[in-house]
């Protein structure tokens, strides 16, 4: 894909069709699972709920179970490749970690693709990361997104050496960065620090504390940079991860779903949207298993006690979709007549 590309000149009221290419062109359930709240890191920024010092991982036995009943269901709506974004709280303090990517990487010569992906403050030593990476082999694909945080950040040279043996390795990895307005040139500075080393970088504008909105305070050149600056890349050719049709029909790209809260483009109230047919999503510390995070439709059951997936697509009802792991579900305006997926 052209480098150059611009997604300044989407033309987003216009866009009728949408979705993560990976979903548009094969048959992927994907499963974004936030582990517990707990975290060894407590940055002044973190939302009241999104950490805890308290250890509030469900036991493994039950991890392990939960993966077969939600394969299950999936595969009998008829989807048997696989994503799993492990995410918490801190993913990686989950005692059974290694013990959930042995079951998924067992089970994946039945599957048609399954790639593996989590959401981390890195902080876990390289020995950690070489054992890491000896299970990230067996998948079809391995992601990491390493999360940014300036109060923990005593050595930059060692965060970017460890993602660059990960890269070595073949885990794709990108550096997730909330630019504050306040710190936006300091940021821009360490942003491109990373980038001189050949790493990726995702800028998140910072958001109302409801994540509807991205918060006033950026310059016109800042809003310039979120929304076209650090374009995903792999080996030196831009990437990207969302297709989207205009009412003409005509095709428009974006690199990383997160890129669409710096549009304010996550309005997706009335579309046809496939969450909770073909992806859900399991939070804690309550084991609530969702179609969506953004999304007020009574959960589809607990880890716990069971939970059933939609049997098709179903009208969004939110008045907005703020997490990139809902926005580039596949989904359609309603009166678009253009199939969900191929
Ligand atoms: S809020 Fe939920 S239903 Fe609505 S578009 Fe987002 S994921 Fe789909």
């Amino acid at each position: 894909m052209n480098p150059n590309y611009d997604f300044t000149k989407i033309p987003f009221d216009r866009i009728v069709h949408l979705g993560q290419i990976s979903m548009l062109e094969s048959d992927l359930f994907t499963v974004s699972w936030l582990l517990g709240r707990y975290c060894n890191f407590k940055c002044s920024y973190c939302w009241e709920h999104g950490r805890s010092d308290k250890v509030d991982h469900r036991p493994t036995e039950l991890c392990l179970k939960t993966i077969d009943q939600i394969k299950g269901q999936a595969r009998a709506n008829g989807f048997n490749s696989f994503h799993f974004s492990l995410s918490g709280g801190e993913p990686t303090l989950h005692p059974g970690y290694f013990d959930i990517l042995e079951k998924l990487a067992r089970d994946k010569p039945y599957t048609n693709y399954t790639s593996i992906h989590m959401t981390t403050n890195l902080s876990k030593n390289m020995k950690w990361f070489e054992k890491y990476t000896e299970y990230a082999k067996e998948f079809n694909r391995a992601s990491i997104t390493a999360s940014y945080h300036k109060e923990y950040m005593k050595d930059k040279s060692l965060f970017a050496s460890k993602l660059q043996y990960l890269e070595s390795a073949g885990v794709h990895t990108t550096i997730n960065m909330v630019m504050v307005p306040d710190l936006f040139d300091e940021l821009w500075d360490v942003a491109n620090y990373f980038k001189n080393k050949q790493l990726n970088v995702t800028l998140k504008p910072q958001s109302d504390p409801h994540a509807n909105y991205v918060v006033s305070g950026y310059t016109e050149e800042q809003l310039k940079i979120l929304h076209n600056e650090m374009k995903q890349e792999i080996n030196n050719q831009a990437t990207m991860q969302v297709r989207m049709i205009d009412d003409q029909g005509k095709e428009w790209y974006m690199d990383q779903a997160e890129r669409f809260n710096a549009f304010n483009f996550n309005c997706f109230k009335g579309w046809i949207c496939s969450s909770g047919f073909r992806s859900i999503i399991i939070r804690e510390p309550c084991g609530s298993i969702k179609r969506s995070y953004s999304c007020i439709d009574e959960p589809l059951g607990n880890i716990e006690t069971g939970f059933d997936l939609f049997l098709e697509p179903t009208i969004c009802k939110s008045p907005s979709c703020v997490s990139s792991a809902d926005s580039k579900i596949p989904k359609r305006k309603d009166g678009c007549v253009i199939p969900l997926w191929k």
